[in-house]
């Protein structure tokens, strides 16, 4: 792998207390091509821009999967990251789904790890400080035709964040005529059309005071399938439900591992189709307890109230299942705990 250092750092003009998500970037970036049929020697270079033809295959056709995924420093200065091999998986999973060439373990953990060493100053410790690390590949290829492109550019970017902490309540509105996956599409990988295809939707309902929709099936619109980009639970009569994984459905590495903690912890977990009816029942005889989110950006949600077909329903949610599960699953990426389950990576 080649490495050119940046001469500079931005992270003295970088206000790490106010910073805003996703938009302020480290001092280097990952980048890798693919051309005459295989992946190319990687880089490690200065951040900086791309220069792409016009024509470049992934502005007209949208084929580009990412990943999301953050590193962690402890009170003694080691790096951690979470379970990297999952999205490590997970991009090749979603790559193959959109026909790009499957990306090399060797070459993704080498790169994630050098960048992670060249840039841990932008780490900061203290639980909710982390840096967000964001694979991505798209098709490079100069060419308007419409079929898989022949060159791609794998990169990784990182930005520092700070813990999601809205302050305010979460209201959602579960779709009822918007879907954001369908049988046999591409829900289930993170293709970055799927995200573009819910900022009309979104928008709509920011304006009328939700911040998340819940996507519901898309033939039925009757059962629940996750909430914005997170994975959705509900508490209901003490249980904890989530959806069951299927094609529309993003397999969220912190939906099982929130499941994992859950069952260590003796709570039971049912992952099974939810109908927007069984939770309006609940609702109505007192047993709809807590409803949360779950992603590597938010880690978990709590969500105080849902609206379907004009009808709010609040949950006098005092999140205590909620907030505990987050405070397991941060103490094992943090370091602060014990790690059961082998999750922790140490970037060395
Ligand atoms: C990324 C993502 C999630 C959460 O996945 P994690 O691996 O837990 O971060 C859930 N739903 C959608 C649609 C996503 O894109």
């Amino acid at each position: 792998m080649n490495v050119k250092e940046n001469s500079v750092t931005k992270i003295n003009k970088v206000d790490f207390d106010n910073i805003v998500f996703g938009k302020t970037f480290t001092d280097h970036m990952f980048i890798c091509k693919f051309r005459d049929g295989k992946w190319q020697e990687p880089e490690i270079t200065p951040y900086q821009n791309l220069t792409l033809d016009p024509s470049a295959s992934v502005l007209h056709y949208g084929q580009s999967v990412f990943e999301g995924m953050k590193a962690f420093k402890d009170e003694s200065g080691e790096i951690w990251l979470f379970r990297p091999e999952e999205n490590f998986k997970r991009i090749n999973i979603s790559a193959k789904r959109l026909q790009i060439p499957e990306f090399p373990k060797t070459y993704f953990f080498e790169g994630l790890e050098k960048l992670l060493l060249l840039d841990q100053q932008w780490i900061k410790s203290g639980i909710g400080n982390s840096l967000y690390v964001r694979p991505f590949v798209f098709a490079s290829q100069p060419s308007v035709q419409a079929s898989a492109a022949l060159e791609y550019i794998f990169m990784i970017i990182c930005a520092p964040v700070k813990s999601y902490y809205t302050g305010g309540e979460i209201n959602v509105l579960i779709a009822e005529e918007y879907s954001r996956a369908a049988s046999g599409g591409v829900g289930f990988a993170k293709a970055a059309g799927n995200y573009a295809a819910q900022f009309y939707p979104t928008s709509e309902a920011l304006k009328n005071g939700f911040q998340q929709i819940i996507w519901t099936d898309a033939n039925t619109h009757e059962y629940i399938e996750e909430a914005g980009t997170m994975n959705i639970f509900f508490k209901i009569d003490n249980r904890l439900i989530t959806s069951p994984n299927n094609d529309r459905i993003l397999d969220g590495i912190i939906r099982k591992s929130i499941i994992d903690i859950a069952k260590l912890n003796g709570y039971l977990v049912e992952e099974r189709p939810i109908k927007i009816q069984e939770l309006k029942e609940a609702h109505e005889n007192g047993i709809l307890e807590e409803i949360f989110g779950t992603g590597t950006a938010v880690v978990v949600l709590p969500i105080h109230s849902f609206s379907h077909q004009g009808k709010s329903f609040k949950l006098n949610n005092k999140t205590p299942i909620a907030l505990k599960l987050k405070e397991l699953l941060e103490g094992i990426q943090y370091n602060t705990s014990e790690d059961p389950f082998k999750w922790r990576y140490s970037v060395k």
